[in-house]
Formats: structure tokens, C-alpha cells, sequence
């Protein structure tokens, strides 16, 4: 039950039935639950109604709750943001972070522009992931290359809109980059994720994100502690258990990035919201940029920016520290430099 309560406490959870059926199941024993989950007593409960019900009897059993998920798919939409938040979201111009269908997305690369354009953004980074990541069905360095002309040629078509060039790039064990120099150094964006051993001590997950962070080529620190707060169904079945956050000197690491001008990214993910509350505290504290990306794997999810912004709001992050921000020129100039 511990994501549903985790869930519930993040401030930005706006679904006030899930708020009230976890405080309830929080008063509970683990045996009273399983006794509850069991003799299907949960709605006797008062707070506990059939939806939240199954929700948990289905978290319980470790399965993806799916009137939960549907939640956080379409929570965006119907709740709409505050003020600030709006505000927020509103200066940004473009998303850092996307995944096609050449990897593990959903939607072919034009798909995904023309939704970018139908939410008003000025560019997206097309960042689907490195051969490293064939799970994700990562790209080769062939099929990058391939993805290049393709992106170049739908640029043609739909400018002034503009996708940038990019790779979410596995951090090798050794913090080294799982894509060659020469096709790093043509992208437009680079995003830098660790996806493998998220267990490793915290000595070696700091020097391997040091590591990554210091490369030239990193542009963006994706989704930092890797966290994952419900299951998710993956392609082919395959699913991902909720997992907490690597553990690394997150001063360090967050120090490094401003030094290298790297950006911590602002995960918006209903399932990551990563970095957590208190590290994004500690990345603004310590002067770090940010950007506020969707991770979207599918048209629809280009519209979670809400998510990441009311945390951004939440936690002060200054707009000027925000490089999706900037224009696509400014933004360019930064990532070259
Ligand atoms: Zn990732
Ligand atoms: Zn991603």
C-alpha cells in the first residue's frame, strides 16, 4: 500500500477520494487489512468506497490499480491547474524530453510534433533511447543516423515548429555515454539517464552520475534518482514494480551539474515526479537549471507538463532557471556551450 499512501501525500495529488481511502487504510494493521482485503469489508469503511476499494485490493496484490492510473491520465485534464502553476507552464515553449515509436513509444515522430503543435510549443527533443536500452528497443547508432534525416525532412515540412535532435542516453556503469562521441556531438539535446543497476551503493551511483553529468555532451540530467512511486505496464507485457530512489551525494551531484551546465531535469511523469520534493529543494538552493519535461511516450502525455510545474512552483524554482524557457536559438546556444 506504500505508493498509494506515497501517492496521497505528494502534494500535487489532486484526487481527494485516493487522500482520504489511504488515511484510512494508514489506520490500519497490515493483518486488519489483509482480513478487510479478504472478507470484502474495505467499504464498510467509511472513506473507503468500490473505486478506492479495488484500488487497493488491486495495489495489494501488486497489481497496476487501474482506476488509478486512469486517474493520473486524465487528472491533468479535468483539474485544472492554479494560477501560479498555469502561469508557470505557460512559459515554457518546447519539451526536452520525448520518446517515438523508434524506441519504446507509442506514435510515429510526426504524431508526436503535431500534438507538441497542438499544445502550443515551439520545438520538442526527440530523445528516444540508446542501443544500451533494448528493453526500450534503444537505437543503434545506424538507426539514430536514420532518425536524423527523417527528423530533418519533417522539420522542413512543419517549421517554424522545430524538433530538435536528441538521445536519452543510458549512463554506463562507468558514467561513460552509450552512444558514439562523433553522433553526441550532432544532437541538438542530449538527456543522460541512469536505467541500469539503480541499486548500486551510493559511492558508485555518485561517481558514475558525476561522471555523466561532467561529459560534455550532457545537456540534462534525466530523472535523477530513477524512483518509481506505482507499477507500470511496459511493451510486451512486461511490467516494473514501484522502486525507490538510487541513493547518491545529491549535493555533489547537483553541484557538478551547475558547474558543467547541466540541467537537473523536472521529470513530470505521473509515475516518476522525480527529483523528489526535498532534492529539488537542495537543486534550488544550490543554483542548479532545470527542465521541466514530460518524458511523454505517447501524444497525450505531452500534457503532463502541469505536473512538473506545480512542483516547480511549489519548490521555488526561479523561470529564468528553466531552460525549455528559452527560445529555440537561446536554447541551442545553450546546449552547445
Ligand atoms: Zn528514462
Ligand atoms: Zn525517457
Amino acid at each position: 500500500m506504500a505508493f498509494l499512501l506515497e501517492r496521497a501525500r505528494e502534494p500535487t495529488h489532486r484526487v481527494a477520494a485516493f487522500r482520504t481511502a489511504a488515511a484510512v487504510v494508514d489506520t490500519l494493521g497490515p493483518e486488519e487489512l489483509d482480513r478487510r482485503i479478504r472478507t470484502r469489508t474495505l467499504t464498510d469503511l467509511r472513506g473507503i468506497g468500490p473505486k478506492t476499494g479495488a484500488a487497493i485490493v488491486q495495489a495489494h496484490a501488486g497489481e497496476v490499480p487501474e482506476y488509478l492510473a486512469r486517474l493520473e491520465e486524465s487528472h491533468g485534464e479535468l483539474v485544472p491547474l492554479a494560477d501560479d502553476v498555469a502561469e508557470f507552464r505557460a512559459l515554457l515553449r518546447g519539451d526536452l524530453h520525448v520518446h517515438s515509436d523508434w524506441s519504446d513509444g507509442g506514435s510515429p515522430i510526426r504524431e508526436m510534433a503535431e500534438a507538441a503543435i497542438g499544445l502550443g510549443h515551439e520545438y520538442v527533443a526527440l530523445t528516444d533511447h540508446s542501443p544500451r536500452l533494448t528493453v526500450a528497443n534503444g537505437l543503434s547508432a545506424e538507426r539514430l543516423e536514420r532518425q536524423l534525416d527523417v527528423v530533418a525532412a519533417l522539420n522542413e515540412e512543419l517549421a517554424p515548429f522545430r524538433i530538435l535532435t536528441g538521445i536519452e542516453c543510458d549512463i554506463n556503469v562507468d558514467g561513460s555515454l552509450d552512444q558514439t562521441d562523433e553522433l553526441l556531438g550532432r544532437l541538438d539535446v542530449v538527456v543522460a539517464s541512469v536505467h541500469s543497476d539503480l541499486r548500486a551503493d551510493s559511492t558508485a551511483m555518485t561517481e558514475r552520475m558525476l561522471t555523466a553529468v561532467a561529459d560534455p555532451h550532457t545537456d540534462v540530467l534525466g530523472h535523477c534518482t530513477g524512483r518509481l512511486l506505482v507499477p507500470r505496464e511496459q511493451r510486451e507485457g512486461r511490467r516494473q514494480r514501484p522502486r525507490p530512489e538510487s541513493t547518491f551525494d545529491a549535493e555533489a551531484v547537483f553541484s557538478a551539474c551547475v558547474e558543467h551546465g547541466t540541467a537537473v531535469e523536472i521529470n513530470s511523469r505521473p509515475e516518476r515526479l522525480d527529483p523528489p520534493l526535498r532534492l529539488l529543494n537542495l537543486a534550488v538552493d544550490l543554483g542548479c537549471e532545470f527542465a521541466v519535461d514530460t518524458d511523454a511516450h505517447a501524444p497525450g502525455q505531452l500534457d503532463w507538463q502541469g505536473n512538473g510545474c506545480e512542483r516547480a512552483v511549489e519548490c521555488g524554482v526561479p523561470p529564468e532557471r528553466v531552460v525549455n524557457t528559452r527560445t529555440a536559438e537561446d536554447l541551442l546556444a545553450w546546449t552547445a556551450g
